[in-house]
C-alpha cells in the first residue's frame, strides 16, 4: 500500500531517490524513507505424528470448503512465531517443527502469504471463536475439500512438490 502521509508525524510524504531504489516516499521532517508494504499472512498445514492434518471450518471464509490456520503477522514477531502463535491460538495445538515452504503474492487481497508446514503431536482441539469446527483428516488430501481459487489449495499444492530433501 502506497502511504500518502507519514505514519509517525502525519506530514505528507515527498519522494526522494535513495541508493538503487530509485524514488522512494520520504518524510522531510523525520528524514527517513517510508517503504511501501503489504501485509504478510502466514498460512499453514499443521500435521500431527499420524500423517493427519488440521481442516478448519471458518463459515466466515466460507460454508462450502476447508482452510489451514492462518493469521496476520504482527509487529515484532518472527514469522516463525507468528505460525506458533496462530496454530495455538486458533486450535490449540503446540508446534514443535515447521517448515517455511515458499511465499505467495496474492495481488487482489494485497498480501504477501507465508507458506508453512507446522508438525505437532495431536492433541484435543480446542478452538478460537474464529473457528467453527476442525477436523484430522488424512494425507494426501481430496482436493475437493479445498476452494478451488483459494490460497489453502496453494499451499497443499506447494507442499506436495516441496523436496524434503533439499
Ligand atoms: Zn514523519
Amino acid at each position: 500500500m502506497r502511504a500518502l502521509f507519514c505514519p509517525h508525524c502525519g506530514t505528507r510524504l515527498t519522494e526522494k531517490r535513495i541508493g538503487d531504489e530509485g524514488l522512494v516516499p520520504y518524510c522531510d521532517s523525520c528524514k527517513k524513507p517510508i517503504f511501501e508494504s503489504s501485509s504478510v499472512c502466514i498460512l499453514t498445514m499443521v500435521i500431527n505424528e499420524l500423517n493427519e492434518v488440521a481442516l478448519l471450518k471458518q463459515n466466515y471464509v466460507s460454508k462450502d470448503f476447508y482452510v489451514f490456520v492462518a493469521g496476520y503477522y504482527k509487529p515484532g514477531e518472527s514469522a516463525e512465531d507468528t505460525v506458533k502463535r496462530e496454530v495455538f491460538e486458533e486450535i490449540g495445538q503446540t508446534v514443535n517443527e515447521l517448515k517455511f515452504i515458499k511465499s505467495e503474492y496474492h495481488e487482489r487481497l494485497d498480501t504477501l502469504f507465508l507458506l508453512y508446514v507446522s508438525k505437532v503431536i495431536k492433541e484435543p482441539f480446542v478452538l478460537s471463536f474464529e473457528v467453527d469446527d476442525a477436523f484430522w483428516v488424512k494425507l494426501p488430501l481430496d482436493e475437493s475439500l479445498l476452494n478451488q481459487k483459494g490460497v489453502a489449495l496453494m499451499l497443499y499444492k506447494a507442499y506436495l512438490s516441496y523436496d524434503e530433501t533439499r
